[in-house]
């Protein structure tokens, strides 16, 4: 992977939730240690569980949310913060919802499932910050917006809803780079999973490196299933990077 790197003139990386187990944040997806385990991820993660339900989603997200705020960086955002900073990284595509790339300093990220830091009234497209919204929560059960009485939803992607315009930037990044380095996602969420194969027909290299075999693998060299730290922190030493 450092030959790539190193060969690149315009590397994007495109992570998803196995970037964010190292830093003690659970796959929302996997279906043995994911959160998903206990409930019926419909009621709770759906934009219509949560327009039918919004305190018990509320309820549902609460300490979970709290739980992304002490989440703190691992290695792999720091690698891609690094390879941004010397040039050789032009974006960080993200699947992930926890804002850890930006702590760890990478500048360009496109999140394509939102950010949970935010909050945004469903009707006239207030933005609140998430804190502002909880505490609401705590007033009245159900947080409504300050100028219109709308609901408030934390402004992430739930599932039966489109991808926000920052997608459209992403799929613009994986037509236009020559590397894209797939960490820690399972390339099984559609619409950006088909930003790999995306990225393939307009001539550039795949990387993925991933726990488990992806839909994308035959397309990739390398593919490395194994997972991230370890891989990372060799290739710290390696480009010698801090
Ligand atoms: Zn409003």
């Amino acid at each position: 992977m450092v030959d790539q790197l190193e060969r690149a003139r315009y590397a994007v990386a495109l992570t998803g939730a196995g970037v964010s187990t190292e830093s003690g944040i659970p796959d929302f997806r996997s279906p043995e240690i994911g959160l998903w385990a206990q409930v019926n991820p419909l009621e709770v993660a759906s934009v219509d569980g949560f327009l039918s339900n919004p305190q018990r989603f509320y309820e549902f997200w609460k300490w979970r949310f709290a739980k992304l705020t002490e989440a703190k960086p691992n290695v792999t955002h720091k690698v891609l913060a690094s390879l941004e900073a010397q040039g050789k990284l032009k974006a960080v595509i993200t699947q992930n919802i926890d804002g850890l790339h930006r702590k760890a300093g990478s500048e360009r990220v496109i999140e394509v499932h939102g950010n949970y830091a935010r909050g945004v009234c469903v009707d006239c497209r207030r933005v609140y910050a998430i804190e502002d919204v909880f505490v609401k929560v705590e007033q009245s059960g159900v947080p409504r917006c300050d100028g219109c009485d709308g609901l408030l939803k934390p402004d992430v992607v739930l599932f039966g809803e489109l991808l926000p315009p920052a997608f459209s930037e992403a799929e613009r990044e994986a037509a236009r780079c020559d590397l894209l380095l797939v960490l820690g996602s399972s390339l099984e969420v559609y619409p950006v999973a088909g930003l790999v194969p995306r990225a393939k027909h307009s001539g550039a290299r795949v990387v993925i490196i991933s726990r488990d075999p992806t839909e994308f693998d035959h397309i990739a060299d390398p593919v490395i299933h194994a997972r991230l730290g370890p891989v990372m922190r060799r290739l710290t030493e390696r480009l010698g990077l801090e």
